[in-house]
């Protein structure tokens, strides 16, 4: 069975964030139904038969479509790695990324990992 999983580290004008993710390949599904990203926020609610739904806080549309862009979804960047402390140098994030290897018990299917398109971008709000 494939785990699907890596820890990446995130490189963003103010450091170094780290992460273990699911699925990376989900960093660039965008909603469909509003391009400008950073003032996109969709959130899970749950209804009465306990299923979660989405909607766009831009525009209101209910569970959007979801489409696949070049560009890393910035929503995604921060729910993943907003927990993450932030780290000056490559070599500290290296030495935390190998410890959190080590805390998910040490299999990691894709192993550790620079998630690439974010350098010199900041943190998303
Ligand atoms: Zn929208």
């Amino acid at each position: 069975m494939s785990s699907d999983n890596s820890v990446l580290i995130l490189h963003t004008s103010d450091g170094y964030r780290i992460a273990h993710i699911q699925g990376m390949g989900n960093a660039y599904w965008w909603p469909a139904c509003c391009t400008k990203a950073d003032v996109i926020i969709d959130e899970k609610e749950e209804d009465a038969l306990y299923e979660y739904h989405e909607r766009c806080l831009n525009c209101g549309t209910q569970n959007p479509e979801w489409e696949e862009h070049r560009e890393i979804y910035p929503k995604w960047v921060k729910d993943n790695f907003g927990n993450s402390k932030v780290y000056n140098t490559i070599s500290e994030a290296l030495t935390a990324s190998g410890k959190l290897l080590e805390e998910i018990g040490g299999y990691c299917e894709y192993g550790i990992q620079f998630l690439k398109g974010y350098e010199g971008k900041d943190f998303p709000k």
